[in-house]
């Protein structure tokens, strides 16, 4: 309850001040606070108490974060629905959600049938950002993210384990202050957006955004260069697109750069650290599941960093939060052994959104010091040393990352034999020529055009989960265990033999 009376509090005390810069507009915290009561107002007269998970289309503007702040001001939730994905996924999410109501600021409305409340054309109303009261359990938001069985799954988080993150975060002594321009780079469907706005606007500071239609790196790299901004959170595949500029950037104002969503290689680290002289740099790991990040390592500029094969450690946990590493049995390991990341305390989702199966493969108990904990296993494979500092090294499972999105790559594969019908495929991950993730999808057969294999994704999936190349091969070479050998399969994309899709 304390989180959304101090949200009050900092849009009422610098009202005066810049909220947001928007595609090249700024917007002042009473711009912020009038939008935030008339959408208020807006979901009060026309939907019920018991209406509690809300939609979000997730433009960028400021009604679009203004709804959000409204939704938690009357104790409701949001779940972010992207209208640049294909509709068949925001219908499930709609669905599985169980919807009834979307805030959506576009002159044209994606989704229409559904009770909508259009948040561009409100009428002016009196300011009320009073918080409702409301168990802390009640949720702030719902996100989906990829599933293994070609559905998204939902992890709901609640208040507590958002004001948990918040009062984490806080005590790690990254100080965020009114005087501070915050980088905002990320898709709201993705929880670092979360602490990418609240944290800034808690504080007084002011959020930039990046426009849908520029593109992010090159926009980045000119709103820290001509806005001077002086906190940033991004995802190391940006690092890999701004590498060529290094030479050209420098950026004394720069107080935090934070690096979450995927592994850090030092060597780039190192690099990126000359560009801004003043800066302390951060890597924080955590997943969805934990409410946005629960580790942190601070980048030492100047001594000996620890890390694992040229991969940062993602450093210790943070206030709160507990980590243990397991074996296959779950019996947890001791120090230097390694095993599954499992993370539990009080950032922890309350569990997958209605779904049991998934919650009994993903959550369990166990004593930790004298207490039952419930406890996530993450799927990342890690180490953790003496000093409690976890070294991270690699996933155990098919989940991958592309520019810090989470993608399974048996989604993929679950849509593209749906549309083959009896054809064996496998997604691959694979290393561009700068050195992030792409995807790519090896198909069992002779060559055919694969065109109307690659709309049908496209109607199915997000467009970073669509393979960027597409390989046949007639038959699948096995392991000794005779499955489907991945990494031979891998090697097809390596000797750029391939096809560009799109
Ligand atoms: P998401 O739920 O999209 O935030 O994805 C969580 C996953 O991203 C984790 O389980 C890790 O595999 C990966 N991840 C997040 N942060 C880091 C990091 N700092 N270093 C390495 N991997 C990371």
């Amino acid at each position: 309850m304390q989180l959304f009376k101090n949200i009050q509090h900092s849009i009422h005390h610098y009202s005066d001040r810049n909220a947001f810069f928007i595609n090249g507009v700024f917007y002042k915290y009473i711009d912020f606070a009038k939008s935030i009561a008339a959408i208020r107002l807006a979901i009060e007269q026309s939907t019920s108490e018991t209406d509690k998970i809300i939609g979000v289309i997730t433009n960028d503007d400021l009604e679009t974060y203004a709804s959000i702040f409204a939704l938690w001001f009357l104790g409701k939730a949001y779940v972010p629905i992207n209208p640049d994905n294909p509709i068949d996924r925001n219908k499930n999410i709609i669905q599985q959600a169980g919807i009834h109501t979307i805030l959506d600021s576009s002159a044209i409305p994606s989704i229409t049938d559904i009770h909508l409340i259009e948040t561009a054309r409100l009428p002016e109303t009196a300011i009320n950002l009073t918080p409702n009261l409301i168990s802390d359990e009640a949720l702030v938001y719902l996100l989906f993210t990829s599933g293994t069985t070609g559905q998204p799954k939902g992890v709901p988080i609640t208040r507590s384990n958002l004001t948990a993150f918040v009062t984490a975060f806080e005590s790690i002594g990254i100080n965020v202050h009114e005087s501070d321009r915050c980088l905002q780079m990320f898709e709201l469907t993705f929880d670092l957006s979360v602490f990418s706005y609240l944290i800034p606007l808690l504080k007084g500071a002011c959020v930039y955004t990046i426009p849908k239609d520029k593109i992010k790196y090159s926009y980045i790299f000119e709103l820290m260069e001509e806005q001077q901004l002086t906190v940033s959170l991004m995802v190391p595949s940006m690092l890999h697109y701004l590498r060529n500029y290094f030479n050209e950037i420098n950026l004394p104002l720069m107080k935090y750069s934070m690096f979450c969503g995927e592994a850090l290689p030092l060597d780039i680290t190192k690099e990126w650290s000359h560009c801004l002289p003043n800066a302390a740099i951060y890597n924080v790991y955590g997943p969805t599941e934990d409410t946005i990040f629960c580790t942190q390592y601070a980048y030492d500029k100047n001594g000996e960093n620890k890390t694992h094969h040229g991969v940062l450690s993602i450093g210790e946990a943070m206030e709160g939060t507990i980590t243990i590493i397991i074996d296959e049995d779950i019996n947890p390991l001791p120090v230097g052994e390694i095993g599954q990341l499992c993370l539990g305390g009080t950032q922890l989702t309350p569990g997958y959104w209605k779904n049991e199966e998934k919650n009994k493969e993903a959550f369990f108990y166990l004593q930790y010091n004298g207490l039952l904990q419930r406890f996530y296993k993450t799927g990342d494979l890690c180490k953790c040393d003496e000093k409690g500092d976890i070294l991270y090294l690699g996933r155990i499972d098919f989940q991958t990352k592309i520019q810090g999105f989470r993608v399974e790559l048996s989604e993929i594969e679950f849509h593209a034999k749906t549309f083959l019908g009896k054809r064996n495929v496998v997604a691959i991950a694979f290393p561009d020529l700068v050195g992030n993730t792409e995807l790519g999808l090896v198909i069992e057969s002779d060559e055919f055009d694969h065109s109307p294999l690659i709309d049908y994704l496209k109607s199915k999936m997000p467009i970073y989960m669509i393979p960027k190349l597409i390989v046949f091969s007639k038959d699948f070479p096995l392991n000794t265990n005779g499955k489907t050998d991945r990494k031979k399969l891998g090697l097809l994309f390596k000797d750029n033999l391939t096809e560009k899709v799109y």
